[in-house]
């Protein structure tokens, strides 16, 4: 009931959801579809947002499938993903082969966020007993005794407070998640000696949807993103983009042109950079009483892989089936006991990924710190070998399938739904 209490309008939902990435937004269509009352808040105004995770593996599409979303997300702008390439000292290798999984997922889906986002908030509100607050960025979580309660959160766009009641709080606000740090769970850094520094292109600056190229002088990676435009990573050492933004604009366009120069001359401005820290982690608990993290906000994604978008919605198939199996018959918050369910599934799948992400990260990591030091004449013969061999190892397939299907079969359960 909506009301109005020392300055704050108050009001009461059975859930409500922090983030609109997609782990908050897929949540928000399942559970607006199966009749729970579904609050979503995001701080953005739009659901703009800069070098996002574009990549959308096999395991997604299956996913939005069941949710009977996939054609519309196809009509969207987007590139399929079948075979990317890999150039390694001038030679190609196609290291990843989609289209030998089981048909009709047998790609990925390379796309902007925002439309996807916007398109999941479209499909939700056809349900009355869903809201979606944009500029309302969630500030506290409320708490009764050790249970979370609800939220305060400032809506920018009514010039109001907050304070909204709950039987349950999810905290899917990405990997600086607001609600795992006012609920004091650690979460789980580990070290990573690599970041990347991403840079927006015109869509004419690369060819192909997903491509990387591997040389003595460093590692680019590059997507088409549609007909609008491209971006390309660049990974760097820790710590380096101060030293690389003094250095100029001219002398990295200089650095990447030698290992992509058709890429090079689109490199005008820092204006078009963004540094990602990479530092993955793993958060110590991902339920309580009253409360659910998921996606980033549970397990903050390496890019290694492409997997934060799949990890997200994954977890966000499983958590409605689980809230809404606690919903049924609950009086109140909803309590820890009734959620473990998720992070009993969702925990050992995230980190058998994350495993494997930190193995790839290690040899990355090794790459970039040292290959400076390593004259092209001994790199080349060796690197060429190892991706002539490594990709047709067993286990050099067992984690690209993990990667494309997931760790753990997940599915969405229909049963719930209202239409
Ligand atoms: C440069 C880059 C490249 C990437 N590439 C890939 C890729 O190719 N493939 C892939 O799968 N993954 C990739 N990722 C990771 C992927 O983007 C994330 O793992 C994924 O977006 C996580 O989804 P999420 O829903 O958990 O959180 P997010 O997408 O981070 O969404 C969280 C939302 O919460 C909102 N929010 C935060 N705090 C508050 C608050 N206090 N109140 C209200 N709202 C709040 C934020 O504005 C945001 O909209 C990449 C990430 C980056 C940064």
């Amino acid at each position: 009931m909506p009301g109005d209490g020392d300055g704050a309008t108050t009001r009461d939902t059975d859930v409500v959801i922090v983030g609109a990435g997609p782990g908050g937004c897929v949540l928000s269509y399942l559970l607006a579809r199966s009749g729970v009352d579904t609050v979503l808040l995001e701080r953005h105004t739009d659901l703009d947002r800069e070098f996002r995770g574009y990549l959308f593996q096999p395991l997604v599409l299956r996913l939005f499938d069941q949710m009977g979303v996939l054609d519309d997300v196809r009509l969207l702008d987007h590139d399929e993903v079948r075979r990317p390439l890999l150039t390694v000292f001038g030679h190609p290798y196609e290291v990843v082969d989609f289209s030998r999984l089981p048909k009709p997922y047998d790609y990925g889906i390379l796309m902007e966020q925002p439309p996807l986002l916007r398109l999941l908030i479209d499909r939700s509100n056809e349900f009355e007993n869903f809201e979606f607050h944009p500029a309302t960025t969630v500030t506290d979580l409320l708490t009764d005794g050790g249970d979370v309660v609800g939220v305060t959160a400032t809506d920018r766009g009514h010039d109001e407070t907050l304070e909204l009641h709950s039987s349950l709080v999810v905290g899917a606000d990405g990997r600086y998640s607001t609600v795992r740090e006012v609920a004091g769970i650690d979460p789980g850094l580990f070290d990573s000696q690599v970041e990347l520094l991403w840079f927006r292109l015109p869509a004419d600056a690369v060819h192909s949807a997903a491509q990387g190229r591997i040389e003595s002088d460093g590692i680019v990676l590059y997507f088409g993103l549609g007909e609008e435009e491209a971006q390309a990573g660049w990974f760097i050492q820790k710590g380096a983009y101060p030293e690389i933004r003094e250095r100029g604009i001219d002398d990295l366009r200089r650095r990447i042109g030698a290992v992509e120069p058709t890429l090079a001359r689109h490199l005008v401005s820092f204006d078009q950079c963004s540094l990602l820290h990479i530092e993955p982690g793993l958060a110590e608990r991902w339920v309580s009483d009253g409360l659910l993290l998921l996606g980033d906000a549970a397990h903050v994604a390496s890019p290694v892989g492409g997997q934060g978008n799949g990890l997200a919605i994954q977890d966000a198939v499983v958590a409605h089936s689980t809230i809404v199996g606690a919903l049924d018959g609950a009086d109140g918050v909803i309590p820890a006991a009734r959620l473990r369910r998720f992070e009993s599934i969702r925990r050992p799948a995230v980190e058998e990924v994350v495993r494997l992400q930190r193995r790839g990260e290690r040899a990355l990591s090794w790459y970039v710190l040292n290959h400076d030091s390593i004259p092209g004449w001994v790199a080349a013969p060796f690197a060429r070998l190892l991706f002539a061999v490594a990709p047709k190892t067993p286990g050099f397939r067992r984690a690209w399938e993990t990667f494309a299907l997931g760790a753990e079969d997940v599915s969405v359960e229909d049963a719930p739904f209202t239409s």
